[in-house]
């Protein structure tokens, strides 16, 4: 099983550089890249924040955050990344360009090194097919934040091979990850099950059945989640929520994917959740 160390992401928006610094403090070296210096500026900055609070929170000894951070570069250069063993995909959630990242990618690096994409909704078989090596792409679907977050799944697809789901595996496990094996599917495990709830819960809201607060409590006192799930739309994204919804509908035609009304009318307003200062909640006095 070939053996990975050097470590390539593309992208350090919210979830590339949440990988990027969760896979520096593991001890890869990795090469970031950004379309441009103003990108690479601020992803830098959200990787050595997030460690700060790490530091301060006493859970990262501060020389190991310095080593961390010793072991990560960034670049414009996609020509950077030649060396590596594995490029991480974490650009935006676009078919196209994410084919354009693959396709380029085939051609810089080793025929030995694996591609995966980070996306939480495309499938990694039709980027696979943009590449000379099928067997060697497949889905790395990581949760935010990283550096946090436990789990990741890994998806399969149509031509992955057993080698690389290994290889796959031990990165995640040397990573602190727990994995969890998914088909090439709209939403694998997580998403899948997560959206149905997250639509229902705005269908109630819009019916009538309850108010926003008793729907949350409800879900939060009853099934002991850490969150009901119109604060959890919030934290996700009403926008993201429904753009996952829309693609699983898409595939399946099935109704119980269906985004409610309400949910399409609250992002054509720009109320996104936390990120815009209002959805379900109103977070405008920063609480
Ligand atoms: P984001 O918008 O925060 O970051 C995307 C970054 O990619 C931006 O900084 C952008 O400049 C950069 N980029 C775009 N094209 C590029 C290219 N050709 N080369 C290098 N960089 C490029 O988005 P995000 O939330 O980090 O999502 C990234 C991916 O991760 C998506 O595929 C998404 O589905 C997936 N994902 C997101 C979440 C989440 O909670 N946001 C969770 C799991 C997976």
């Amino acid at each position: 099983m070939p053996d990975i160390q050097r470590v390539g992401v593309i992208g350090a928006g919210l979830m590339g550089s949440g990988i990027v610094e969760a896979a520096a403090r593991s001890g890869f070296d990795v090469v970031v890249r950004e379309v441009d210096e103003s990108t690479c500026a601020r992803g830098m900055g959200r990787i050595e924040k997030s460690m700060g609070r790490a530091v301060d929170r006493g859970k990262l000894d501060a020389g190991k955050r310095d080593a961390a951070l010793g072991r990560i570069r960034m670049t414009t250069t996609l020509n950077d990344l030649s060396d590596r063993d594995i490029v991480i995909e974490a650009a935006v959630e676009n078919m196209e360009i994410k084919k354009e990242v693959f396709a380029e990618l085939d051609r810089i690096v080793p025929t030995s090194a694996l591609l995966v994409t980070n996306s939480s909704s495309l499938s990694c078989t039709e980027l696979g097919a943009v590449t000379s090596r099928p067997d060697k792409v497949a889905g790395l679907h990581f949760f935010n934040p990283v550096p946090v977050m436990k789990l990741v799944e890994i998806v399969r697809g149509i031509q992955t091979s057993d080698e690389t789901m290994a290889t796959l595996r031990t990165f995640s496990e040397q990573m602190g990850k727990t994995v969890v094996v998914a088909k090439d599917t709209p939403g694998f495990i997580v998403n899948a099950l997560l959206v149905p709830y997250l639509v229902d819960a705005v269908r109630m809201l819009e019916n009538g059945i309850a108010t926003r607060e008793d729907i949350d409590t409800a879900i939060h006192l009853g099934l002991a989640h850490p969150m009901g799930p119109l604060t959890l739309l919030d934290f996700v994204g009403l926008d993201t929520t429904l753009y996952i919804a829309d693609i699983m509908y898409e595939e399946y035609k099935d109704p119980k994917f269906a985004a409610p009304p309400l949910l399409r009318r609250m992002v054509a307003a720009g109320m996104m959740g936390r990120k815009s200062g209002r959805g379900f909640y109103d977070y405008s006095s920063g609480s």
